[in-house]
């Protein structure tokens, strides 16, 4: 039975999709079967694992507001157990459409239910806010793991974060745990990635991971290829941090293979 994660942070580029789709991709290589669930218009994580946005009949969209079944828009990709349910610019006219719909918060719970069984880790790759798309994803999972750039104000709008997951357990989903915390882009030659690790150890304390992700040129070079890191370039320094990623989340799921 997959352990689902939502990947969220309402800050845009922060490495969502890049840890949605290497952590996906590093977690496969360990024997798991992984969904990557796509609920970002921009479809990032989708052409990140190589899926042409042309090639895509029905998305995710489809299954959030016409109800359609997820097993019809889930797509192999080329690396191995790694599966996902893309997303479509469609997608952008979603949080509207559903608002006026019944049951809108369990949309995405009530269709990755009918699958659950048929993977080891659903990952959902979230969208840069806090709306409509995120509370599906937060009411459908497991946990939330939270990548956090190293940056200056990298933990400004985290209580906002920590605000919505409060509501959502309230209203939605009791369980809902912190997975994790991860830095992410971290540059240990200068004296601000250290700060910031410090200070988000101060906060969430042992939620932090253990792996850093380092900035890595070979990282950003991997979606234009539509690679996961490790068929992009299995040497870099990106492909080792993820599968180290991988190895940690899959511990403490207890689902080393
Ligand atoms: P988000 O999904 O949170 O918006 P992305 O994962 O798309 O963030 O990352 C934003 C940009 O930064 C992308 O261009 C991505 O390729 C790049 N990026 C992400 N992580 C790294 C990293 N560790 N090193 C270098 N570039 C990265
Ligand atoms: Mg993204």
């Amino acid at each position: 039975m997959a352990d689902i994660i939502a990947l969220a942070n309402q800050k845009g580029g922060v490495g969502k999709t890049t840890t949605a789709v290497n952590l996906g991709a590093g977690l496969a290589n360990l024997g798991n079967r992984v969904l990557l669930v796509d609920i970002d218009a921009q479809g990032n994580a989708t052409s990140g694992v190589g899926i042409a946005k042309s090639s895509i009949s029905k998305d995710i969209y489809d299954v959030l507001v016409n109800e359609e079944p997820i097993a019809d828009v889930i797509l192999h990709t080329s690396h191995k157990k790694l599966d996902i349910a893309p997303a479509t610019i469609q997608l952008s006219g979603a949080e509207i459409e559903l608002t006026a719909q019944i049951a809108r918060e369990t949309r995405l719970l009530d269709a990755i239910k009918t699958i659950q069984d048929q993977y080891d880790f659903i990952l959902v790759d979230c969208p840069p806010s806090l709306g409509l798309l995120t509370i599906n994803a937060f009411t459908a999972s497991n946990s939330i793991l939270i990548p956090v750039q190293s940056e200056y104000y990298a933990l400004e709008g985290l209580s906002q974060l920590l605000n919505t997951i409060q509501l959502v357990r309230k209203h939605f989903n009791p369980n809902l745990k912190i997975e994790g915390v991860l830095l992410t882009m971290y540059d240990a030659r200068t004296n601000l990635g250290k700060q910031v690790n410090e200070e988000v150890k101060k906060y969430f304390k042992d939620n932090v991971y253990k792996t850093i992700i380092p900035r890595n040129v070979r990282l950003s070079e991997a979606p234009s290829h539509g690679l996961p890191i490790m068929d992009y370039d299995p040497k870099s320094t990106g492909a080792k941090v993820y599968s180290q990623l991988a190895k940690e989340v899959a511990a403490a799921h207890g689902k080393q293979k």
